[in-house]
């Protein structure tokens, strides 16, 4: 029995036993819809937001006044649902989900998922989209729920039972997975899914079998890792944003290794795959995911030599940096964790917003600060060639290391440089003495790693193994 019938009758009772001595107040669960349960940290603004109601509807629809308290765990209907009831949830859209995997995942129809979050665009959703779902009403038939399947990629004019027969399928499972009305429907996009089998119901196209990021959404200044799973011989490339991915195999997987960067707007970005088979057809996969702040602060203003700050000078190190790290080299010459390049301490994080000499905060800190004495050693974090050593203006004493795959690392203020270009080095060796040289305000060690061009946390890589 829902809490609305229990009302109900309790008032039909009372007009029934009592009609001329009570007066039924106006109760709570005034509107026919869905319930949303509180949760720990929630307000009426937050639910508000979340459904695209407003907080005095949401009011009245539960018979609340405007000083009405809410609990975690206190079951509110949201109006604006007529007709659709159980329990409704947030889940986030993953990679590879479109509605139709969203809706067979969940047990929830996607006519009622496009009700339920008031799509605009249901062609085009994104990974990490927050998705409003419904839990059936107790007492409810049971729903259907399918982790695990894919999606079949059709040529032009194959029949659906042709189609079913080669999948091993009944052509009624697929029609019924699919919401055709017929087996002769007209398939839109080419596709159909299909259930069953090792990987997440996704609609890659095939040969496509999944597709993973280390972890989405992506975050300003992290390193975004991306692995693809192909069920055969086929070539890819993809693209991030502006960025081309280069992807190389991995075990029985491709992965590719793409730094975001630190004032990269928050915002959706356009994921693309494509897959080119021996034939030369090619299959695309496209998904916007999204891209959030990385929460850097900014830090107090710091006092430089006024010739460091010449506009000409940073574009022209910036661009001569940017020219010897742009090359991708195919061995991987690190393995596992990278190791602290020095012990004495960091006086500045990575991403830090900047201002120097009163300046405005234009700028970002794009490297770790480790504390040091003038000649103190520090050491290479990992394996690596040797590719750049010398003087530059605003670095000062720099070298460049190579860990292949798109990956290198950069150590500026050195008071002394102890390798040479083209040089292999070892994790842990010593390759240059911390100093004060270019734009500094006393001695440190200031270490970047760039991945994919692009200056990336270095700590990730104390911390996470990549790939
Ligand atoms: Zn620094």
């Amino acid at each position: 029995m829902t809490a609305l019938n229990s009302i109900n009758r309790l008032l039909l009772l009372g007009l029934i036993l009592i009609p001329a001595l009570y007066r039924a107040p106006v109760a709570r669960a005034q509107v026919d819809g869905p319930v949303y349960v509180v949760l720990e940290g929630d307000s009426y603004w937050a639910i508000a937001d979340t459904f695209k109601v407003t907080i005095p509807d949401l009011l009245a629809a539960n018979g609340f006044s405007a000083n009405h308290i809410i609990n975690p765990g206190d079951r509110l209907v949201i109006p604006g649902y007529e007709g659709i009831h159980g329990t409704l949830s947030i889940q986030t859209v993953e990679l590879g989900e479109t509605l139709a995997t969203l809706a067979l995942r969940t047990g929830v129809p996607a006519d009622t998922l496009l009700r339920l979050n008031r799509l605009v665009n249901p062609e085009r959703l994104y990974a990490g989209q927050a998705m409003i779902i419904l839990e059936p009403e107790e007492g409810a038939a049971d729903v259907t729920r399918w982790e695990t399947g894919r999606m079949l990629s059709l040529s032009a004019g194959t029949p659906l039972v042709a189609l079913a027969a080669a999948e091993g399928k009944n052509p009624w499972e697929l029609t019924s997975l699919n919401t055709l009305s017929s087996q002769a429907d007209q398939f839109s996009g080419q596709s159909l899914l299909t259930v069953g089998g090792d990987f997440p119901l996704r609609a890659w196209p095939t040969p496509l079998e999944d597709i993973q990021f280390r972890s989405l959404p992506l975050v300003q200044g992290k390193t975004g890792e991306i692995f693809i799973t192909l069920s055969g011989d086929a070539q890819v490339a993809g693209t991030l944003g502006d960025w081309n991915l280069n992807f190389r195999e991995l075990g029985e997987r491709l992965a590719t290794l793409q730094g975001i960067h630190a004032t990269a707007a928050p915002r959706t970005y356009p994921f693309q795959v494509t897959v080119t088979l021996a034939d030369g057809r090619t299959r695309v996969f496209e998904q916007d995911v999204l891209l959030i702040s990385g929460n850097y602060p900014q830090e107090a203003d710091l006092k430089v030599p006024p010739e460091t700050l010449d506009p000409q000078t940073i574009a022209a190190e910036s661009e001569q940096t940017r020219a010897i790290i742009a090359p991708f080299s195919e061995e991987r010459f690190w393995d596992g964790l990278f190791l602290a390049p020095a012990s004495k301490g960091i006086t500045s994080l990575f991403g830090n917003r900047r201002s120097y000499n009163n300046g405005a905060y234009y700028s970002f800190h794009a490297g770790v600060d480790y504390a040091g004495r003038d000649k103190d050693p520090f050491y290479a974090p990992a394996a690596g060639r040797v590719i750049f050593t010398g003087p530059l203006t605003i670095c000062g004493n720099a070298t460049i290391i190579d860990h292949g795959w798109g990956v290198y690392s950069r150590y500026c203020h050195q008071h002394t440089i102890k390798v040479q270009v083209g040089e292999m080095v070892q994790p842990g060796q010593e390759i240059g003495l911390i100093g004060r040289t270019g734009r500094v305000d006393g001695p440190h060690l200031h270490w970047e790693i760039w991945v994919g061009g692009v200056q990336v946390n270095p700590l990730q890589w104390l911390e996470e193994v990549f790939p």
